[in-house]
């Protein structure tokens, strides 16, 4: 078993309180790992470090090209331990190594372009209406972060937001996910052989209600960085508005997967199969939706069935492996739940329906991809996110219906769109209510593109340019040049 300690003000600490929690691998169900039980106490002690560190010259004192450069450093120190780091996620939350490593190879590029940008963050000077006097805007760190982040992907949904926030000039306490935090503390080792002065990145381990809270109330916190459950989210921004605070929300989805008549079907079926199994579906935006056009409705869900059925289950660490386990047991109960949920609404199970069979699964917190027909966009399974391997399918008769179904969801997140029609693949990303739209594919992301979901998905972006905007805020300085003050 691997004991880890939390990281505030530059050092290693355990919890004040001295209690301890435990993190299980998926795939066996057993414990691997021990993590402080942090709370309140430890929450005041790093949001103190943190507040300090924004006053400290060693942090506000350095130059902005210097900030830039601290961040290029740290993609590169991340790309040597990569494939370790994705290890340790595998090992807690259960997805696919392959997956897992694709990420945290990619996950440097976030900390080049932001370490690109940090010493672009410019001001205006604006052309004052008021005679003898100057005008110029700054943009400055908005203080303190808490960064809260759940567990699917924990150090790419971490960087998305510390690499705009460090680049921008903040200080951030991290809450993890109380199932995946090992990664984290893991990744704070690279970034302390960097050479961050302490207090500019703080670690606190534990749960929601014992760290994350109190981190929100904390009246030194200036901004919020959340990305977890639209639950979760919506506390979050009550007791963030309380202290009015900045937000940046991202939450959850019930993205649809539209397949039109005329797409290339093989493709369609492959973007609709990873867009809802990778992950076991735990992905926020799964496309757990599939609208399919009537004309090709049998034909196209026979294809989905045969290549579904295909699908390995097994050890997420086996390059063979096709789907993993789910990453905690109250998920594996949710989803259950809903599928109970799903055929009890009278939806028809076309393929899984429950958990696997196989004796070598017996161990892990497995459930087997799930097909359901025959929904209608106003049961539950087509409302509520289910964040597991359980795909919808709605049929529609024509463009009109399609766009109707797809926004008649209180998320929007994301949404497929699978055509060879031209003139629909360029207008219907207009018309549909969600903050990414992939046309022929589904899923791609970059750390240069704004990803952020509207409704109750979401608010602001993460990533691109518009991230660091996030954590800025504008000061407008006025000047008289007159010689004497009227
Ligand atoms: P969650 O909301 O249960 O937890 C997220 C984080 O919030 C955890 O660290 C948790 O400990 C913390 N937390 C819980 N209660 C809190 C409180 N009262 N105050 C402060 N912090 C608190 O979510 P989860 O189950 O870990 O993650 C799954 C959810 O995340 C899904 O809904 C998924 O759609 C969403 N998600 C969204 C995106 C996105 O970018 N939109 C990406 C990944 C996951």
């Amino acid at each position: 078993m691997q004991q880890y300690r939390m990281y505030i003000d530059g050092r290693w600490v355990e919890s004040l309180s001295g209690e301890w929690f435990e993190s299980f691998n998926p795939y066996t169900g057993q414990p691997w790992a021990r993590l402080p039980r942090g709370n309140g106490a430890d929450v005041d002690c790093a949001v103190a470090a943190a507040a300090r560190a924004l006053r400290d010259p060693a942090w506000r004192g350095l130059t902005a090209s210097a900030r830039g450069e601290l961040l290029r450093r740290l993609g590169d120190a991340l790309a040597d331990q990569a494939d370790f780091l994705a290890g340790i996620e595998v090992r807690d939350n259960g997805k696919l190594y392959a997956e897992m490593r694709a990420q945290t190879r990619y996950l440097r590029q976030w900390y080049y372009y932001y370490g690109g940008l940090a010493d672009k963050i410019e001001g205006a000077v604006i052309p004052t209406d008021k005679a003898g006097h100057f005008n110029y805007t700054r943009h400055e760190p908005v203080g303190v972060v808490a960064a809260i982040i759940p567990w699917n992907s924990p150090l790419l949904l971490a960087s998305w937001k510390l690499a705009p926030a460090l680049a921008a000039g903040n200080t951030v306490v991290f809450k993890p996910s109380e199932y995946t935090s090992a990664s984290l503390l893991e990744f704070v080792r690279i970034v302390e052989r960097v050479g961050f002065p302490p207090g500019v990145l703080n670690v606190v381990t534990g749960f929601g209600a014992e760290v994350g809270a109190p981190l929100v109330e904390h009246p030194q916190v200036a901004k919020v960085a959340f990305t977890g459950s639209d639950q979760t989210g919506r506390q979050i921004y009550q007791a963030a508005a309380r202290g009015m605070k900045r937000v940046t929300m991202e939450l959850g989805g019930k993205s649809p997967n539209i397949v039109f008549a005329d797409a290339r079907q093989e493709n369609a079926v492959k973007g609709v199969i990873s867009g809802i199994f990778a992950a076991s579906g735990q992905t926020c935006v799964a496309g757990s939706r599939l609208l399919v056009q009537r004309a090709i409705h049998d034909e196209f869900v026979d294809q989905l069935l045969a290549f579904a059925r295909k699908a390995r289950l097994g050890d997420p660490m086996s390059p063979d492996t096709q789907v993993g386990p789910v990453t905690n047991l109250p998920q594996l109960e949710k989803i259950l739940g809903y599928i109970d949920i799903a055929r009890a609404e009278g939806a028809e199970c076309l393929l899984g329906g429950g958990r696997p069979g196989a004796p070598e699964l017996g161990q892990g917190w497995f459930v087997e991809p799930t097909i359901f027909a025959g929904v209608n966009n106003r049961m539950r399974i087509a409302r509520e996110e289910v964040f597991g391997p359980v795909l919808s399918i709605i049929p529609f008769e024509d463009e009109e219906e399609a766009v109707a179904i797809a926004n008649d969801s209180p998320y929007g997140l994301a949404a497929g769109l699978w055509t060879e029609d031209l003139r629909r693949a360029l207008s219907l990303p207009d018309r549909l209510e969600a903050g990414t739209v992939w046309v022929n594919t589904y899923r791609t992301m970059s750390y240069l593109t704004p990803f952020g979901g509207f409704k109750q998905s979401g608010l602001g972006k993460e990533s691109g340019q518009d991230a660091l905007r996030e954590y800025l805020r504008t000061k407008s300085v006025w000047l008289s040049t007159a010689e004497d003050v009227p």
